[in-house]
């Protein structure tokens, strides 16, 4: 499967110049909820990820927002439970009835992981509940090989997303217009 290709031809990898909401410029800019729009994409790429575990765990765990989507297409094709998890005051909780066993064998499926530290903290939860971490997924690995997640991890498409300084920026210093990603004309570029 060529990751890339699906978010090019869904608009989830937009390349130009860009200013991301950080004040920090790139030359790339990626969705990763409009592949996971799709549904037919997102159960794809579900399937792949699922045939990275190493063995059948009892569920999945995904962090809200990002991890919903992929990781309900992983349980599926996993044929186990999906759980999320979200913040309450800024701490990773679960609610709505999920609740994890002890000794139960938990993935954590993220749509993309950059520091890991979300995912971490879904690790955390896991082992408070006497659960065990038995690996984790992403659609996309933007952590440069420095997420060090200490538990089995796989993931599609790893890809570098540069940010850089305004001052730093080799776009501006070329004199490329940039633009907001979702701005109209950025739209008409894509
Ligand atoms: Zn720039």
């Amino acid at each position: 499967m060529n990751v890339e290709k699906l978010f090019l031809d869904h608009g989830a990898l937009l390349k130009g110049h860009f200013l991301l909401s950080s004040g920090l410029h790139s030359d790339r800019y990626l969705q990763c909820a409009l592949v996971l729009a799709q549904p037919g994409a997102a159960e794809a790429l579900g399937r792949e990820l699922g045939a990275r575990c190493a063995e059948k765990p009892d569920l999945v765990l995904s962090p809200a927002m990002g991890g919903l989507m992929i990781g309900h297409e992983v349980a599926r094709a996993l044929g186990v439970r999906h759980y999320f998890t979200e913040r309450a005051d800024g701490t990773m909780v679960l609610r709505r009835g999920f609740a994890l066993k002890p000794g139960e064998k938990v993935v954590v499926v993220e749509d993309v992981v950059t520091t890991g530290k979300s995912t971490k903290e879904v690790f955390e939860l896991v082992r408070a509940a006497g659960a065990e971490v038995a690996g984790a997924l992403s659609v996309v690995d933007r952590s440069e090989g420095k997420s060090n997640l200490g538990v089995p991890y796989a993931a599609l498409w790893a890809v570098s997303v540069p940010a850089w300084k305004p001052e730093e920026c080799p776009l501006c210093k070329a004199g490329v217009p940039a633009v907001k990603p979702g701005s109209r004309t950025e739209k008409k570029n894509g």
